[in-house]
């Protein structure tokens, strides 16, 4: 077997795998590998025409497509080495990497991969709605793909189960393309994605977000003919009575993503329960020695700028694994506390800066952002929200670390 042999693989060519491959190749690394399994770079940006990527990278507003094109052409500026049409078919302990294309297969071996595979989203049988399975049931990224690379459009009277960014964002392009949006519904009492979406891709365009609501049947034969739309108690338990239908052509699910991480299962890397993702320390690093992740195969993102600025951090910390063999080890565990649901990473060493990314459980208005030690707060912050559908980032400086237990992060 002809065994390719490289520094870094880094498997997916979205904002994550982009940015990471950048900034490696900028520091001097560059023995690498992009792999992407679709025809082009760019990951799901590609189907994004919207708006509101950029604000923090490039301090721009600007598309999907616009954004990845920055990170495609510093790659080619630089010519960093990438296949496309390639698929990942598996990854082991000690960096064996397997590839299919139409070229054949592929073995590599590499000193470091990095995992950024980004996430798929849930569908109707993941969620187990009841009832028919007519065509007309599509996911929102499938509906978005359809619509804005294919020109195709999905269907004229529309439901929307999901107030997730890209069940709103559907919302308010099939609006514009002249189809009927005739609800968002969303089972949570309070909105699934960021405020601004509402506002923009909703009350905007007067589409009504029922809240506590959902589909509790699907009808139709070859194609889809209406939904039952019931409401839902605190429990999320069906309210007896509510159940109304609403005829439909079309039912938009967006009710979450799911990080792909199959590949990385099967290279023993550990994940989280609550993320999906891997269990990581400061550097992004899994629990299998030079294995990484960054982006939304580690959790999943609300915006493309963090994923990419996460990415780079990874690079940094892939840089001196090269150079130095092994990186200081995450033995301070960060637990997630009052009102938390998650924290990534999940340990650090305490002996350098850190960046926590970390996501809230319920809504919260005017509370203070507090990470402890041996219930000391050694970092504290006022904010004015904490929203389920925003992640927070917080910087923290090394010398706040007053011992080597566990940090406590909690918002209240
Ligand atoms: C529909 C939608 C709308 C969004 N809207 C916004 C927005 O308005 N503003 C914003 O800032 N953010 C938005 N986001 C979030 C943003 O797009 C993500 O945070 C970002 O794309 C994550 O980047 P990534 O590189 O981790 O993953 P992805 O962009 O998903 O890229 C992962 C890549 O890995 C490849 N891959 C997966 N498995 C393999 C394999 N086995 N072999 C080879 N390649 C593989 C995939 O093909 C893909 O190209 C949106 C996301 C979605 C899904």
């Amino acid at each position: 077997m002809n065994i390719l042999h490289k520094d870094v693989i880094i498997i997916g060519g979205g904002p994550s795998g982009l940015a990471a491959a950048i900034a490696l190749y900028e520091q001097g690394i560059k023995d690498i590998m992009l792999i992407e399994r679709e025809r082009h770079l760019g990951g799901i940006l590609r189907q994004c025409i919207h708006d509101g990527f950029g604000l923090t990278l490039f301090s721009e507003n600007i598309s999907g497509p616009e954004y990845a094109g920055r990170l495609i052409d510093r790659l080619h500026t630089l010519g960093v080495p990438y296949v496309t049409d390639t698929a990942v078919l598996s990854v082991s302990n000690d960096k064996t990497v397997q590839t299919v294309s139409r070229s054949g297969l592929f073995t590599y071996r590499a000193k470091a991969v990095i995992l950024a595979m980004g996430c798929r989203e849930r569908t109707a049988g993941a969620i187990a709605i009841p009832g028919e399975r007519p065509a007309g049931v599509y996911t929102a990224g499938v509906a978005q793909h359809y619509m804005n690379l294919q020109n195709i459009m999905v269907g004229k009277e529309v439901v929307i189960l999901g107030s997730g960014d890209i069940g709103m964002i559907m919302a308010r392009r099939l609006t514009l393309e002249g189809a009927r949006v005739q609800a968002v519904l969303e089972i949570m009492p309070y909105p699934g994605g960021l405020s601004r979406n509402v506002l923009q891709c909703l009350e905007d365009y007067d589409i009504p977000l029922l809240l506590s609501h959902t589909v509790t049947d699907i009808h139709g034969g070859s194609r889809l003919t209406g939904v039952t739309v019931s409401k839902v108690d605190e429990n999320y338990n069906v309210i007896e009575g509510s159940e109304r239908r609403m005829d439909c052509d079309t039912l938009i699910l967006s009710v979450g993503l799911i990080p792909e991480n199959e590949l990385s299962t099967e290279a023993g890397v550990t994940l989280d329960q609550v993320t999906g993702g891997a269990v990581v320390d400061e550097h992004g690093q899994t629990s299998v020695p030079g294995i990484f992740a960054a982006g939304n195969v580690l959790h999943v993102h609300d915006l493309a700028d963090y994923a990419s600025l996460e990415a780079r951090r990874v690079a940094a910390a892939v840089y001196r694994f090269i150079h130095e063999g092994a990186l200081s080890k995450g033995s301070l565990k960060i637990i997630a506390g009052k009102n938390v649901r998650y924290t990534v990473p999940h340990a650090i060493s305490g002996q350098s800066d850190v960046t926590l990314s970390l996501r809230v459980k319920i809504p919260l208005r005017d509370c203070q952002l507090e990470v402890r030690q041996q219930g000391t707060i050694i970092f504290q912050k006022k904010l004015n929200k904490a929203l389920p559908a925003e992640m927070i980032e917080v910087a923290l400086a090394q010398r706040l670390f007053v011992s080597t237990s566990a940090l406590e992060v909690r918002v209240c």
